[in-house]
């Protein structure tokens, strides 16, 4: 049987001619060679002051955290829908997550719910940018710069994405990517840290390398901070891949419409749209379906799996993981009303518009 995969690279010659040239060539003096062209040709195609490739966006956002100062006491709030990666550096730093609702169109996080999380102890605001959709962040960066709270922008399923504002990742102080094997850009593993600041850029570079200045030699180390580094090889790959990304995005782009076209008759259903001027690079096209339909989003897995098909439910609402029991159950109404009733259909860069047809046929079955 055919298998049709949820997530995966388009890895091409030029990917490959760059990793054999890193592994042959990127040592000695050309040691950091890759990780450095890799960075500024990152940050240039954002258009920000500094980028700094790291070996995860996990990492990436401890290191935003620490670099914004979070520490015990302190509160940071993140939305209910997201990736556990979102969360779980604010425990790392010993400060604790709060849970926002998210809004019920673009499942991302509700700048009201934001606003009544809102407490002494609120540092800062994890944004995250959902399956490549985006929040409102006009309301979100006035309601956090009115309160003087830090914005970090979680971009690691969005590179590509847009709002008026600006490009996925560039909206907060600081923002964040991943190159884990799923997402649109792939280095295997991997993620990148990005800021305007400089201050910022600096603590960053200290704290990813053992509480030292970059360049330093005679081990004189300062803190007891981190080592958090993405090697040659990797960086080669993103280099290949970061030279093609229009390219990558057009392709998720029509995966999306083609699913679009193809499910437009499908009853009780919606996808996950671009909505209020943004531009979604789509990592994932999500199908999401009224709730009094009752069909629970593992059921749905399960009888797409028999048919070959890969997918991933929505993600469910973090208060409601076994991970965080000890936190307060917020009434995250929309999260949790939504949360079970949603998949991520197969958006992997390797399917054709006639994988996308069979696809879509085998979901007509369960939602004809
Ligand atoms: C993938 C992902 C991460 C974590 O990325 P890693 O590189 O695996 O650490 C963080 N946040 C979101 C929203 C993600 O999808």
């Amino acid at each position: 049987m055919k298998r049709y995969p949820l997530a995966g690279p388009s890895i091409t010659d030029a990917e490959i001619a760059l990793v054999t040239e890193a592994a042959s060539d990127g040592w000695y003096e050309n040691a950091g060679k890759y990780q450095k062209i890799f960075e500024d040709e990152f940050a240039e195609y954002l258009g920000v002051n500094f980028a700094i490739a790291l070996p995860s966006c996990t990492a990436a956002i401890h290191l935003a955290l620490l670099a914004l100062g979070v520490g015990p006491g302190d509160e940071v709030i993140v939305p209910e829908l997201t990736w556990i990666a979102t969360a779980a550096p604010i425990n790392y730093v010993g400060a604790a997550p709060v849970f926002a609702d998210v809004d019920r169109e673009s499942l991302c996080i509700s700048v009201e719910s934001v606003k009544s999380c809102i407490s002494s102890k609120t540092k800062a605001v994890i944004a995250v940018d959902l399956y490549g959709n985006m929040p409102n962040y006009e309301r979100l960066n006035a309601l956090c710069k009115s309160c003087n709270i830090s914005l970090i922008e979680d971009a690691a399923e969005a590179i590509g994405s847009a709002v008026p504002l600006g490009k996925a990742g560039t909206i907060g102080q600081i923002g964040v990517f991943s190159f884990h094997g799923s997402k649109t850009l792939t280095t295997g593993e991997g993620g990148m840290l990005v800021t305007d600041s400089s201050e910022f850029a600096a603590r960053v570079r200290f704290l990813c390398d053992h509480g030292r200045s970059p360049g330093d030699t005679s081990f004189q180390n300062e803190e007891v901070a981190y080592k958090y580094k993405m090697s040659n090889v990797q960086a080669a790959m993103g280099i290949g891949q970061l030279r093609r990304i229009d390219q990558l995005v057009e392709k998720k782009r029509e995966i999306f419409s083609n699913y679009k076209q193809f499910l437009s008759i499908c009853s009780g259903t919606r996808l996950l749209e671009e909505t209020g001027g943004v531009y979604s690079s789509y990592w994932m096209t999500t199908l999401l379906w009224e709730e009094h339909s009752r069909t629970n989003k593992f059921e749905v897995i399960k009888q797409l799996a028999e048919k070959g098909i890969d997918s991933r439910p929505i993600f469910s609402p973090l208060s409601s993981l076994q991970a965080y029991a000890d936190v307060e159950k917020p009434d995250n109404q929309t999260s949790y009303s939504v949360g079970p009733y949603g998949v991520n259909l197969p958006s992997a860069l390797c399917l054709s518009r006639s994988d996308i047809k069979f696809i879509s046929d085998k979901v007509l079955e369960i939602f004809p």
